[in-house]
């Protein structure tokens, strides 16, 4: 059955990165690129760095660097100094990046394939795709980036606030929507 799974998942990542990769054509580029840009837009501030986007991505840090300078001339990303900590540099998306990853992520044919599911069906297979995600990185021991509401760190405060053990921030409810570098279980 694992050999099954995989192949539909090994298919699926395929078919899905040359539809990623022909949208990025548009604005020429890479898909390396698009995956930072994307990766960009789901992290959360402790998260938004050079160094976590070498992590999330795997690559070296020559890759990536290249990678978000070309994101960067292209007014994708733009860098931003930490107010507390002038050492550090955020990296953001600027509203032309957030506008091309609105019309290409997900590609919308991806959108369409999902949309022919049942509602039941969808949430079903997010539960099981996310239960293997889980597992598989807990095997290879590769556990940070996970969503921040589900990490051990997180505390709910009254209402719709929310606190980081970790950090001793406070969280809004868009900041637990985020992966996070620190994340764990
Ligand atoms: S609660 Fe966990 S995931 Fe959320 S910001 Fe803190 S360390 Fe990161």
């Amino acid at each position: 059955m694992s050999e099954d799974l995989f192949n539909i998942i090994e298919r699926l990542a395929n078919v899905l990165r040359q539809e990623v990769r022909a949208e990025g054509q548009s604005l020429g580029l890479q898909p390396v690129q698009q995956e930072a840009l994307y990766y960009l837009s789901i992290c959360n501030r402790y998260s938004d760095t050079t160094l976590a986007v070498t992590e999330y991505l795997g690559l070296t840090k020559g890759t990536v660097s290249q990678s978000l300078k070309v994101l960067e001339n292209k007014t994708l990303i733009y860098k931003e100094k930490d107010k507390d900590d002038l050492r550090i540099t955020h990296l953001k998306v600027t509203e032309e990046g957030k506008l091309f990853l609105a019309e290409t992520c997900p590609p919308k044919k991806f959108t369409e394939a999902i949309e022919q599911l049942s509602e039941t069906k969808q949430s079903q297979a997010a539960v099981l795709m996310q239960d293997i995600l889980k597992n598989y990185q807990k095997a290879v021991g590769r556990t940070a980036f996970g969503v921040c509401k589900n990490c051990k760190y997180n505390q709910k405060n009254e209402a719709d606030s929310f606190y980081c053990g970790l950090t001793k921030e406070v969280l809004s409810i868009d900041d637990t929507q985020l992966i996070c570098r620190e994340y764990a279980t």
